[in-house]
């Protein structure tokens, strides 16, 4: 029966309160909205107002776009985590990682020393997609992608002299594993990005001391919408040209935003974390037990595996609970792991789309409970469908 249109299509009946339980799931985007139940507790203590007269100027007192209590902030959560040494770094703004991704590859993509043949983008498989279609997008001829940096380390084109800029993604995004750099060399410049270094995702085994290293405001406190992220920059000319491209492209960030990232943040290191660490990582830890329990029951997928390591926040051994399921399918003909999910209604993202093969599936874990709980009966269903066939 068609649900009356007015409903949302996983709804029907009069009021539309009836879940249709065969409906497709959405495990594609990476939405954080496990954090929401957090934040309705702290309605009151995390809410930012503003009145019409506030914030109209571009610039703070100082004269910069930046707010210097929220650089505080920042601060004072990478020291109460763990996860970052922010001494002697220049701390950098940007509308979400996204932008300052793009900053930092600009920035360093023109410290070429060799200008006659473009940096090479690399990063090892598999990979955030982003990082490809920007680069090929913005279209730069300081820049080629150049994918594997695996690859690229074993090719008869890498001779050490052409200037390389690799994105070292830790823990990862789509398996959620602890990388580290894969080239190096005075040529090689590295973009840390540790959108996922939180006690969430991730024993936070040391604090990251690298050259560059980005946050991203989704991640940690799951204000996706807010669209906020920071940079950790060493080398001044590096965050220089960074703050260029900033004020270029969109003249720094909204100070609404800062305004509300600081309200969040105050929160967040107001008990050191634990209550907001403490129930994301709860929250994944059970999400990771009910998948488990669901794969357990097929050979014919396997879910990745990693091996615990001591978490310097949590003070224990502890399992990663990582944001995304990288699911592979096992049997030979089962090539396109994406379409079996997709047949079974439930909407992943195609390893590929991670420079992968199409035997990878990714199945976003961190999207509301509702989201998850259908995952899980639709993970249900088609594990013991299968079984039943086989
Ligand atoms: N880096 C990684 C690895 C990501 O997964 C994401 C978002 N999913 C980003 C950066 C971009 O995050 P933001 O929302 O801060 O732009």
């Amino acid at each position: 029966k068609e649900p009356p249109c007015e409903c949302n299509n996983c709804y029907t009946g009069k009021d539309c309160s009836v879940f249709l339980s065969d409906c497709p799931v959405n495990a594609n985007s990476g939405d954080p909205l496990f954090l929401e139940p957090f934040w309705m507790q702290q309605a009151e203590g995390s809410a930012a107002l503003v009145s019409g007269w506030h914030r109209m100027s571009y610039i703070y007192q100082d004269g910069t776009y930046i707010s210097e209590e929220l650089v505080k902030v920042i601060r004072k959560l990478h020291s109460v985590v763990g996860n970052a040494v922010t001494d002697n770094r220049f701390v950098i703004f940007g509308t979400g990682s996204t932008q300052l991704l793009a900053a930092a590859v600009h920035a360093l993509s023109l410290r070429n020393s060799s200008s006659s043949t473009p940096a090479r983008l690399l990063t090892s498989v598999p990979f955030y997609n982003l990082y490809k279609d920007q680069a090929e997008f913005f279209d730069s001829s300081h820049l080629k992608f150049e994918g594997d940096a695996f690859a690229w380390k074993n090719s008869e084109r890498n001779d050490n002299t052409k200037q390389v800029i690799e994105i070292v993604t830790s823990p990862n995004n789509p398996d959620g594993k602890p990388k580290t750099a894969v080239l190096e060399g005075p040529n090689v410049k590295t973009i840390h990005d540790y959108a996922y270094y939180w006690p969430y995702f991730s024993p936070i085994t040391v604090p990251a001391d690298e050259d560059l290293s980005l946050f991203s405001l989704s991640k940690t406190t799951g204000h996706a919408g807010s669209r906020f992220g920071w940079g950790l920059v060493k080398d001044k000319a590096v965050y220089e040209e960074m703050k260029r491209y900033i004020t270029l492209s969109s003249m720094g960030v909204s100070k609404t935003t800062q305004l509300h990232v600081l309200q969040l943040l105050k929160v967040v290191v107001r008990d050191g974390g634990d209550n907001i660490f403490h129930f994301g990582h709860e929250t994944l830890k059970k999400r990771w037990e009910a998948l488990h329990k669901v794969f357990s029951m097929s050979t014919r997928f396997l879910l990745q595996k990693i091996k615990p390591e001591y978490c310097n926040y949590f003070k224990k051994v502890r399992d990663f609970t990582p944001s995304y399921a990288w699911v592979k399918c096992e049997r030979p003909e089962d090539t396109n792991c994406y379409e079996i999910f997709k047949a079974a209604k439930i909407t992943g993202r195609d390893g590929k789309v991670f420079g992968s093969e199409e035997r990878f599936v990714r199945l976003s874990l961190i999207r509301s409970q509702d989201d998850f709980d259908h995952l899980i009966d639709m993970l249900k269903k088609l594990v013991s469908q299968k079984a039943v066939e086989a």
